[in-house]
Order: C-alpha cells, then sequence, then structure tokens
C-alpha cells in the first residue's frame, strides 16, 4: 500500500517570515534601543522591517553571495537587529562575535568563519583598526553609525551603516529557500582549547523560537515589554531577537549601558514588564535598586541562566522585588534553550520551601528537547534527584557537528553537555557542576554549585566560587573562593560556621580565602580554570 502523504501546505520555516508577521500584524509596535550614540532611538516594527530589505540589498551591492558570512560587533540595538534579518534573510549568515574575548580570539574566530564584511558598533573602532591587518577574509568594514558619528579619519576604508542602508529602495522581496539552510553562526567561548562554531539553521532557530516563547518556557507575549540584558552576541541573546517579533512584543534594547542605574532607568522608562540576563548582570542591578531604595513599578518576569542562579538572588527578586526568576539552563551548542524550571499543576499545593527547592534547580526540557543523565559507561542512570551524571541531549535545536569539523561530538546519538546533573521523577533537572569542575573527595563528589549557593546567601559575600584544592588525603577538598560586599566585615569562621547545618559535614570547604575580583569569562561565567591555576599551591590547614 503507497503511504498516504499529508496534503498540506509546504512553507519553509523562514527566519524573514518572523518579522515580516511582526511588520504585518503589529507593525506600530516599538523597538526602543540605547544607542553608543547616548541618546534613545526608537522606531517599529514596521520601520524596522523595512530597514532590514534595505540592508539586505545594500549587503547584496557589496558583493555579498549566498552563504556569505557577515560579522558583528555590536551590542543590544536596532542596527544589530536589522543585521540579523538582513543577513539570514537574504541568504547570508549572520555571526555574532563576542567582543569580550581577547583581541587574539576575535581575529580568529573571525578569520575561521571567514566573515565577507564585519559591521560593529563605535565603541569596537579602536579593536578593528588594530585587528584589520589580520583579518584575511573581510573585504568591508561597516560602521553601525549614522554620518555625522564617522570620524574624519581612519586608517581603514569604513563604510557608513545608515548611508548604506538609506542609499536603498528597499524594493526587495525576502526569498524562500530551504530551510535547513545556515541562518548564523555563534562561536563557543573556548575556556580550553579554540572556540568552535555552532551554525544554526532558519528551521532550528524558528522551531527553537516557538518553542521558547511558550507559557511553560519563557512565556513571551504581545502584550510584554522585553528587554533582553543578555547581549546578541551571546547565543543570540538567547533566542530573543526571533521570539520577541514572533509575538509581537515591545523590544527595549540597552546597548552598551548595563550598569544598574542605566538599566534601571530604562526598564521604568519604558515600562519592561520581562527580561533576560546572566546573574553577574543582575548583581549589578539588585544592588542599585537596593542601595537607592527603589521599585521596580512594571517589572514582572525575568529568565536568569548562562551560569547557576544563587537561591538568594532568586528569594531578593521574589521576596523584596516581585519579580518571578525562570532559572534557565541552556548553551550555545543548543541555540542555546534547553531546561527551563516552572512549576507543574500538582506542585502548587506544596508548601513554599518545597516550590521553591523545584524552582531553584535547572527545570524541565521544553519539548523539542530530549534529555538523559548517564553514567561513565554511558548508561542511564535513574531519575531520582539523587543519582548525578552526565547530561546528554539531543533535539531539534542540537548541534550536529561543529563548524569546519568532521568529527561527530555526538555519542549515541547523543550531544554530551559537559554537565553534570541530577533529574528527579518529574523530570526536574539540577546542574551540580561541569564536569571539569567537580570536586572528587575520597571518590566522592561534592557539588561546587551547591557549596557557591550556600556562600552566596551569607549576607556579607558579594560573590563566592568553590573550586578544587589537591590533598595528599583525599585527593582533592573544596577551597572557597570569596569577593566581600564593600564595607561589610567576614571570617573564614563565620562563612565556615554558615555550612553548618545547610550540607553535610564532609562537604564543608577545608578552607577560605579573600580576594578582590573573581575572574569572569566573555559570557560572565566564573573561570574556574584561572582561580585553580592562581590557587594550585594552596596549602590547605591540617
Ligand atoms: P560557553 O560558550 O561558555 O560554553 P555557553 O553559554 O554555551 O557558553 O555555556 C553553556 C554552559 O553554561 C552550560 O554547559 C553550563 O555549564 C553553564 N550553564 C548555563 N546555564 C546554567 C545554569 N542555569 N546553571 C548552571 N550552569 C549553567
Amino acid at each position: 500500500m503507497p503511504r498516504l502523504m499529508g496534503q498540506m501546505m509546504q512553507m519553509p520555516l523562514m527566519i524573514s517570515s518572523l518579522l515580516v508577521h511582526a511588520a504585518r500584524h503589529n507593525g506600530d509596535v516599538e523597538i526602543v534601543s540605547k544607542r553608543v550614540e547616548g541618546d534613545l532611538h526608537r522606531y517599529t516594527y514596521r520601520d524596522a522591517e523595512l530597514r532590514s530589505r534595505k540592508l539586505a540589498q545594500a549587503l547584496a551591492r557589496l558583493g555579498c553571495e549566498e552563504g556569505d558570512r557577515v560579522g558583528t560587533l555590536a551590542w543590544n540595538g536596532y542596527r544589530h537587529f536589522e543585521i540579523y534579518y538582513g543577513t539570514s534573510g537574504s541568504g547570508l549568515v549572520c555571526h555574532t562575535v563576542n567582543p569580550r574575548l581577547f583581541p587574539e580570539q576575535i581575529a580568529w574566530i573571525i578569520n575561521d568563519a571567514q566573515d565577507r564584511v564585519l559591521c560593529f558598533d563605535l565603541t569596537f573602532l579602536p579593536l578593528i583598526e588594530k585587528l584589520a591587518p589580520h583579518l584575511q577574509s573581510v573585504k568591508h568594514f561597516v560602521l553601525m553609525t549614522d554620518r555625522a558619528h564617522m570620524p574624519a579619519q581612519s586608517p581603514l576604508d569604513l563604510k557608513c551603516y545608515d548611508e548604506l542602508v538609506e542609499a536603498e529602495d528597499g524594493r526587495y522581496e525576502w526569498p524562500e529557500f530551504d530551510e535547513n539552510t545556515a541562518s548564523s553562526i555563534c562561536y563557543t567561548s573556548g575556556t580550553t582549547g579554540n572556540p568552535k562554531g555552532a551554525v544554526y539553521s532558519h528551521r532550528s532557530t524558528l522551531l527553537h523560537a516557538f518553542a521558547s516563547a511558550m507559557p511553560d518556557a519563557m512565556e513571551c507575549s504581545s502584550r510584554d515589554v522585553i528587554l533582553p540584558v543578555v547581549p546578541m552576541f551571546h547565543v543570540n541573546a538567547w533566542g530573543l531577537p526571533y521570539s520577541v517579533p514572533l509575538v509581537g512584543a515591545k523590544l527595549v534594547m540597552p546597548g552598551p549601558h548595563l550598569d544598574g542605574k542605566s538599566l534601571y532607568e530604562l526598564f521604568e522608562s519604558e515600562k519592561v514588564t520581562f527580561s533576560a540576563g546572566v546573574p553577574t548582570v543582575w548583581l549589578g542591578l539588585i544592588n542599585h535598586v537596593k542601595q537607592n531604595q527603589l521599585k521596580f513599578s512594571t517589572f514582572r518576569r525575568t529568565v536568569i541562566g548562562g551560569s547557576a542562579c544563587p537561591p538568594a538572588m532568586i528569594r531578593t527578586l521574589e521576596d523584596d522585588f516581585g519579580v518571578q526568576v525562570l532559572h534557565a539552563w541552556g548553551m550555545t551548542e543548543l541555540s542555546p534553550l534547553g531546561t527551563l524550571s516552572k512549576l507543574k499543576a500538582k506542585h502548587f499545593d506544596l508548601p513554599k520551601e518545597a516550590q521553591r527547592r523545584l524552582l531553584e534547580k535547572q527545570g524541565k526540557v521544553i519539548y523539542g528537547i530530549d534529555m538523559q543523565i548517564v553514567g561513565d559507561d554511558e548508561q542511564p542512570l535513574p531519575w531520582d534527584g539523587q543519582a548525578a551524571g552526565n547530561l546528554v541531549v539531543r533535539g531539534h535545536w542540537v548541534i550536529d557537528r561543529y563548524y569546519r569539523r568532521d568529527d561527530s561530538p555526538l555519542q549515541d546519538g547523543w550531544f554530551p553537555t559537559g554537565d553534570v546533573a541530577t533529574i528527579d521523577a518529574d523530570g526536574f533537572m539540577q546542574i551540580t557542576d561541569r564536569s571539569k569542575d567537580v570536586i572528587k573527595s575520597g571518590g566522592e563528589w561534592i557539588s561546587s554549585i551547591d557549596l557557591e549557593n550556600i556562600a552566596m546567601a551569607h549576607p556579607a559575600v558579594h560573590e563566592a566560587a568553590a573550586i578544587a584544592c589537591r590533598h595528599a588525603k583525599w585527593d582533592e577538598r573544596p577551597l572557597l573562593v570569596v569577593v566581600k560586599k564593600p564595607g561589610q566585615e567576614l571570617s573564614k569562621q563565620d562563612i565556615l560556621g554558615f555550612y553548618e547545618g545547610k550540607i553535610a559535614k564532609w562537604q564543608i570547604p577545608d578552607d577560605v580565602v579573600f580576594v578582590d575580583e573573581i575572574p569572569h569569562t566573555a559570557t560572565g561565567k566564573i573561570q574556574k580554570l584561572k582561580l585553580r591555576e592562581r590557587f594550585a599551591d594552596h596549602v590547605l590547614p591540617t
């Protein structure tokens, strides 16, 4: 018997369709951007769609052909948003480069991706002028500004972004092509070895946008005002530049102004309801709001992820400011969203503390992703909330292989995340560590995240990191590295005493060192490797 086929339209999932939809159905909804130039820029989805079409024309005029990579070094703003659509929408590939990486790494990444055009904000002009001689593939350097802000002199043959766009007539139709075509590239931050590129497709990006906007995920709607603090160069701002136009919400972008005061003012003036960012940016915002005894008038929900969100931060945001925290886990290789913590209906009757413990976990997978934990023998471990194993995932927006690499990173069809996690019977996943960061004491594992979360709940602690320190008898024992809050008194005994009763005695750190600053990666994660190097010769008390 011949198989009966579905008889529905075949429309490829095109990134351009998100913006076309927003322009047609929410055409008057605003996109507001704090510019590098210092002022606030506002226009609508209708304007953004037209300018993105003009940009597609301009890039073609510069000689870009299907599949060519266009690099960006830019903050969150409307021009960057136009580049997302003008490139992917016209069959080019948007390559967002993280400007916080070391200059040599930035050059390496641009060369590896073979970017043909490089678009960058004024902030990065000095950096690009220095790097330009090393960027072999780049044919055009485009400064993302208007004529008035173009420098009088530059060693580069600079093109002015606004002039390029404004020279076009916009008579351009978004093409339709295979939905599996590459749409954008992000590189992992390469804490070990050279960064690796993850190449997303139109299909994977659209499915991620649908799934991440759902009520059990980020719960985005046209009634929201959404401000992604997470940069557009950090895994596509967690997909928000796609899911926000999908739902037609007002989009607010902070540019380079990420300090607590600037963010707070933007949240208030634009009536932001929903945001997303890594824990370190929330530290700055919370401090500002607390110090000045301010309140949020409209801000109700935020996604926090990228590294473990300390429970103390979740409590402060919820109890003091009425902001619901959605703790999420993801990675570059997952576009990035994998899991997000939200209660199930059956949890509504649980006591508040039990609910909180669930919401502190990294949460349940969203439809489209599948996960399991496996032992070192690659055999699945039970979902009992106790057994900790290597977290592996598969799904519609998980990478199959890295850019320009033939070898597959997969194990039996699953992508090994490098994270160690538990999963409970309800499917709530909790990351206990990066596999490289676990502290192995006498054959038992101690979760560095658990140790950090407890320390972070101490009122005098600004930031804490737990690392493994060599130990003659136990192989490794935990050392806690602490940054105090300014003006606070805090002794080693205070901290160690704070662990009593919160964790098994043998898991309490052996020692505490106080430092002025804990090093972070370009994506805001604690650089454990650097800390381990710095304290390699630390002698633990006996
Ligand atoms: P990088 O390029 O540094 O890998 P990613 O953003 O892709 O940047 O980092 C992914 C990693 O970040 C995850 O594998 C995990 O270790 C960590 N991570 C992300 N979100 C969380 C979270 N909510 N809790 C704990 N770790 C997290």
